[in-house]
């Protein structure tokens, strides 16, 4: 079963007001394994509705549409599908009296533009709204099923949980999807799908979308079946076809981060680490204290940014700094066994590289970084060229400096 929204009102086009109600719709129809295929904003325009309405009855099974059902002037909803579907509205008296109730419990007064509130399409089904007054409408139109919800999310998410949704289960005849998220580094998104298209090619489910960021790329997969569990087969069968073709550039098999997955390596392993950087300014201190619990394994971080800092607090001599620079594979090395001799950390890692916009010379350019990891059988340091923007350089050094520790793991 296939399904379209739209979201009305003219707020949610502007940067005041966000549609979260179709987000939290896909995710609720998916886990019933429902296939959202479109959603559509519209501002309160009469005409645009109207096409919007009519373009989507002819293709989609399931419409949900949210907004627009109140009682001023703006509230289109119910006037443009009347129109559209081409049934007259009918005032529902049970409607207008529960909507007299509300007044009357609120000890005010109805105003007769609430009365627009109970008109209803010929033959369609009222949806009571137990938080507000306007109520929904369920209206089965041809081989379309169409529900409207009121716009404001404590209304429209218990009306869809409490009357719509088991009812769509039942129609969706009980299929399910599953998605997974692996994700990947030091490998680019061209290189990558060059690998893999040639696996997920050959499915059309699993569904397969991949996306990149700095320093990661990301395979969606997304698999539908009769039940949950055929669903996590197909995806455990293409998700392992792919994890060997691209090992070992796969770190997260159900969508966690790389310090997630560094630290979980780090506490199998009893492991502690401690980190010394320049260019990354902390960022990869920053980002292993992100995961709970990293104490257990984070002993300490320096930002050692000066070349005097880099003496006193790591120990790396003045001359190796005057002979090869700061930004080296000797300086880096060096920094990254002295964090770990001055720490008594299991594996020390550093950083040192020019960052941009400025610094950069011929032989030193822009985006060359030195990262390297000591531990207590060996330490090495290796120079990357990275590109992008002074926070996507940082933001690479830091994955690369995870992603070192991650590997030594493997071996
Ligand atoms: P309405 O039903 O059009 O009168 O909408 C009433 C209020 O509900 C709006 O002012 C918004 O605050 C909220 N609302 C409407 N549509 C959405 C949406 N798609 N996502 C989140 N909030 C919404
Ligand atoms: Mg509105």
């Amino acid at each position: 079963m296939n399904a379209e929204i739209i979201a009305i009102g003219s707020e949610l086009l502007t940067p005041d007001r966000v549609d979260t109600n179709s987000l939290w719709l896909t995710e609720r129809l998916n886990a019933i394994g429902i296939d959202v295929r479109l959603k559509t904003i519209v501002g309160d325009d009469d005409l645009r509705l109207e096409e919007a309405v009519r373009d989507a009855i002819r293709r989609t099974d399931l419409l949900i549409a949210t907004g627009g059902l109140g009682p001023t002037e703006d509230d289109i909803t119910r006037k443009i599908f009347a129109r559209v579907l081409g049934r007259p509205l009918v005032l529902d008296d049970t409607v207008l009296e529960g909507i007299r109730d509300r007044f009357r419990q609120f000890g005010l007064t109805m105003t007769s533009n609430n009365e627009r509130q109970a008109l209803v399409p010929r033959d369609a089904e009222v949806l009571p709204n137990a938080r507000g007054s306007a109520p929904g409408l369920l209206i089965q139109h041809e081989r379309t099923l169409i529900v409207l919800f009121p716009g404001p999310p404590r209304e429209m998410m218990p009306m869809f949980s409490e009357q719509i949704e088991a009812r769509l289960e039942k129609l969706s005849h009980g299929e399910r999807i599953r998605k997974r998220v692996m994700r990947s580094t030091g490998i680019g998104e061209s290189a990558l799908d060059q690998r893999i298209a040639p696996i997920y090619g050959q499915y059309s489910n699993p569904a397969t979308t991949i996306l990149s960021k700095p320093g990661e790329v990301e395979i969606h997969l997304t698999a539908t079946s009769e039940t949950a569990e055929m669903a996590e087969k197909l995806l455990d069968e293409l998700a392992g076809r792919i994890e060997d073709e691209l090992f070992p550039a796969i770190f997260s098999h159900r969508g966690e981060s790389l310090e997630e997955i560094v630290g979980l390596g780090l506490t199998v392993k009893g492991y502690t680490l401690a980190t010394a950087e320049s260019c990354t300014g902390g960022l990869v201190a920053k980002r292993i204290t992100d995961v709970p619990g990293s104490s257990a394994f984070f002993l300490e971080g320096h930002v050692t940014y000066s070349n005097a800092s880099k003496t006193r607090m790591l120990g790396v001599p003045d001359s190796l700094i005057a002979e090869h620079g700061a930004v080296s594979a000797e300086v880096a090395e060096a920094m990254a066994l002295g964090v770990k001799e001055v720490s008594g950390a299991t594996i020390g890692v550093a950083t040192t590289g020019i960052a941009g916009p400025g610094g950069g010379s011929e032989e030193k350019p822009v985006g060359l970084v030195y990262i390297a990891i000591a531990d207590d059988v060996q330490a090495e340091a290796k120079p990357y060229t990275l590109f992008g923007s002074r926070s996507e350089i940082r933001e690479r050094a830091s994955q690369i400096a995870l992603d070192l520790i991650r590997r030594r793991f493997l071996l």
